[in-house]
This record gives C-alpha cells, structure tokens and sequence, in this order.
C-alpha cells in the first residue's frame, strides 16, 4: 500500500529519471544502505542504463560489443529488485504531490526522486539539415548508425572538433574513410584547451591524414534527388564532398522536467554539495545537474563520464539518507589513435590562463598545465600515466608552483612547489 510520500508499507520509495551511467550508480549508491527501499528506474531509451565513452572509440571502431556498455546485466538489477521501466519517458513530476508522470499518463509516487536525464545533442538549424546521412552521436541506436557508414574510400564530412568529433575522425581514420572536419575556431578544441595544445591535436589528426578546414562553419548541406546528403557548404562558400555527415557541436542539458516542476536551474539544476536541488526530495546528478563544489567554491555542470560514474553513486548515497558532499575535482579523458590522455581541474570559461608544457608534445608523450599566476587550474597527461592524484593535490591544494620545476620532467609533481 502506498502513502502519500510515496513509501510502501514503511519502506522508501525511490524513483530514478534516466538510463545512463549516473542511474546505475545511483541504485548501488541507494543499495550501499537501504537494501529494501522500493527502486523504480525510468528510461527513455529502450536500453539497460548504459555508459557512452565507448560508442565514440572501442565500438565505433568495431573492437569492442556492445555489451561493453552495461555497468550491470539485467539479472543485477532482479537482485537488486529493481523496477525498470525502460522505454518509458517521464513527463511531469509533481514536487508538492511527490510523484512522477509517465507518458502513459500513469503517475509513480516517490519518497526520493533523482533526475538523471543527461544531456541531449546541439543540433545545427541550416538548408538541408534534414537530408539523409546526417547524424548526431549520442546514443547506443546513433553509434551503430554511424559505424555502418564507416566504410573504406567514403567521405566523412565531421562538423565540430571537439572530444566527439576528433574521437570519430580518428574512428573513421581507422575505417579507411576519408576525413574532414569543419570547426569555426582556428583550432580544435579551442575553449577547453586553447591554441597551443589545440595546434597539437590538429597535427595529432593530420599525421593520421584528417584535412581541417578551420575558421569555417556550416551554411548549408546539399543533397541528391533522393534526399541523400552529399556536400557541406562552409561559410566561405567552399563545397565539400560527403557521403556522410557527423555533427558534434555540443549538448545541452534536459532541464524541461525540473523547468516545468518549478525547480532552480541555471545551466542545469542546481544542486547543493549533497546534490540536492531547491525541492526537498528531489536530487540531480551527472550531466544535467549543476553542483555546488565546495573545493572550488563555485556551482560546476561537466558533462564527463567521471562526473557521471560518482555522482551518480554519491546521489544514490545522499537519497538514502547518508551525509554526503560531493566534492571531486572535475576530470575526464578521451582516447584517440595511440594516444591517451586525462584532464583533470577546472579553468573557469573565458579565463586566460597560461599554458606551460612538460615534455616534448612532438613526441606525444607530455604533460600541459593550465596556471593562473602561480597556481595550477588544470593539468592534462598524454601517454603519461599515473598523474592525476598529483594533479588532482596540486589544484585542490591551490599550491604555489614554481615553473621551472613544473616543466621539468625529472622533478616530481610532488615537489614543484615554490
Ligand atoms: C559518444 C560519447 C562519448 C563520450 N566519451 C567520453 C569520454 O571519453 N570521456 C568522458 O569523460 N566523457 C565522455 N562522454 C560523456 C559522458 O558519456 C557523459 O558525461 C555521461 O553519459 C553522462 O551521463 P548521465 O547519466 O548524466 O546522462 P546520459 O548518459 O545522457 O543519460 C541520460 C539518460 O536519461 C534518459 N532520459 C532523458 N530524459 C528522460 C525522461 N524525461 N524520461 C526518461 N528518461 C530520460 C536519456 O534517454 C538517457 O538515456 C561521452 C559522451 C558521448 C555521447
């Protein structure tokens, strides 16, 4: 029998809002001390709550299946006795009733609800958008169509260099296809990692044969008689040829449920640092919610697998009554061809921060690290490992840096201080 607060018989109930890595994690957060509260999962897509990074690397280049994805099988979430209504969109929640509106119309009452919606795919509003061929990389469904174009000799046309497009040009790379990729910036990846190691990323792609075309946008796409694409025209009236178009031009948070309920949002739900939003019992986590970090004393949306995977956990945490502040220092990472790297701090948007380099990026093997005056913001490795604790101390701590200690190799992270 339920109540009015959505508890069954004096168990909680608990409702999750999404199908992606922060709902799995968040029923082991809930489990980890509430074993018989009542887990209700609701998912949009027709999917097991899944991870992305592979859909853009391992499955795309067709090392790895699909199943890589899972974080749990289905047989998990039965012992877990969770209910998963997969396939099922949610429309409304009610904040003040407790409840959660299905598309079917039928309503799920929750003593705790978490939104973890994610985000959703920028999409480019120009001539011909809706041709055949276009895709967005977001989901399980998009990857597969995309893999299938991926076939030797054909033309990929790739519009944004971000982590997506740069990860998918070196899938198609990979495949045999012939690459180009269009990004208004001089640069890829301009606002996250600025010019001097963009220009890097740039000759990483061309040494693999991608051609760039910088400075340049998308005016409009061309198509054939049966409304199949076959060129990009960029904003300098240049025509590139293209079997097959790939867009990466970002993602916006689905903040509509929260919007519609009532909720704080500002580039996201904002959420304290127990990742609680401005409704008692309603929480957010992952790529949609907007946290407060209390390390950097600022409110952070990430959109990265890592932001994901442990806020997913710590709101699972927080719903079950356990005291948490979630309080990491934003990190991620991204593969493309034989190099790795990870990212780990934050440089606030618009920031001039200065890049000093560690190593020698000629040999793609070396460090970056992004410093306001004297004090690390972020640092990234590529084909170096083990750094990131190092990294991680040297932005929490806010520890003055000596940089000529901090560009040589042979001095330890450890001991760069000034
Ligand atoms: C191709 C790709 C590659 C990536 N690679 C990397 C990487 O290498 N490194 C890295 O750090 N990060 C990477 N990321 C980012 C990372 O995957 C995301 O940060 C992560 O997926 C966010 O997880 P989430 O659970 O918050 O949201 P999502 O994964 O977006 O999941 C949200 C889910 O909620 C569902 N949903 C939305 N609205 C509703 C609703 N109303 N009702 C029911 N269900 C709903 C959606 O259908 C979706 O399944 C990548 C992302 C993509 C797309």
């Amino acid at each position: 029998m339920s109540t009015d607060d959505g508890s069954t018989q004096g168990q909680t109930s608990y409702v999750i809002i999404g199908g992606g890595l922060t709902a799995a994690r968040a029923v082991e957060g809930i489990r980890e001390s509430d074993p018989d509260g009542v887990i209700t999962v609701v998912a949009e897509e027709n999917h097991l709550p899944y991870e992305r990074p592979p859909l853009s690397k391992g499955i795309m280049l067709g090392k790895d299946e699909e199943d890589v994805v899972f974080p749990h099988d289905k047989a998990w979430y039965d012992e877990q006795h969770v209910e998963l209504r997969l396939g099922t969109a949610a429309t409304a929640i009610d904040p003040d009733a407790h409840t959660v509106t299905l598309a079917s119309g039928e309503t799920v009452p929750f003593t705790k609800l978490l939104i973890a919606t994610g985000s959703s795919v920028r999409t480019l509003d120009v001539e011909g958008a809706d041709l055949q061929d276009i895709f967005y990389l977001r989901t399980l469904d998009d990857c597969e169509a995309i893999k299938a174009r991926l076939v030797a000799g054909s033309e990929i046309v790739i519009v944004g260099a971000g982590w997506i497009g740069l990860e998918i040009a070196a899938a198609a790379r990979e495949h045999g296809c012939e690459v180009t990729v269009v990004e208004p910036q001089e640069t890829p990846l301009y606002g996250v990692v600025g010019p001097e190691v963009g220009t890097w990323f740039a000759d990483l792609h061309r040494s693999h044969g991608v051609e760039f075309r910088f400075g340049e946008g998308v005016d409009r796409f061309t198509g054939t008689e049966d409304r199949k694409v076959d060129g990009v025209v960029t904003s300098s009236g240049n025509t590139l040829s293209a079997d097959t178009v790939v867009v990466g031009v970002g993602i916006r948070p689905n903040t509509q449920l929260a919007e519609a309920a009532g909720l704080t949002t500002d580039n996201g739900i904002v959420t304290d640092a127990a990742l609680m939003t401005s409704a008692p019992d309603i929480f957010a986590a992952g790529d949609v919610a907007n946290w407060r970090s209390t390390t950097l004393d600022t409110n952070l949306r990430v959109e990265h697998w890592a932001n994901a995977n442990d806020a997913g956990t710590a709101a699972g945490r927080s719903m079950a009554g356990q005291d948490v502040t979630f309080d990491p220092i934003p990190f991620f990472f991204s593969d493309q061809y034989d190099v790795g790297l990870e990212y780990s701090g934050y440089v606030p948007r618009g920031t001039k921060a200065d890049v000093v380099l560690r190593g020698d990026p000629k040999t793609n093997e070396f460090m970056a690290f992004w410093l306001d005056g004297d004090r690390v913001l972020a640092g990234m490795h590529v084909n170096v490992w083990d750094t990131v604790p190092a990294i991680e101390q040297l932005v929490r701590d806010k520890t003055p840096v000596d940089r000529g200690k901090l560009t040589d190799s042979d001095v330890q992270l450890s001991d760069v201080g000034a």
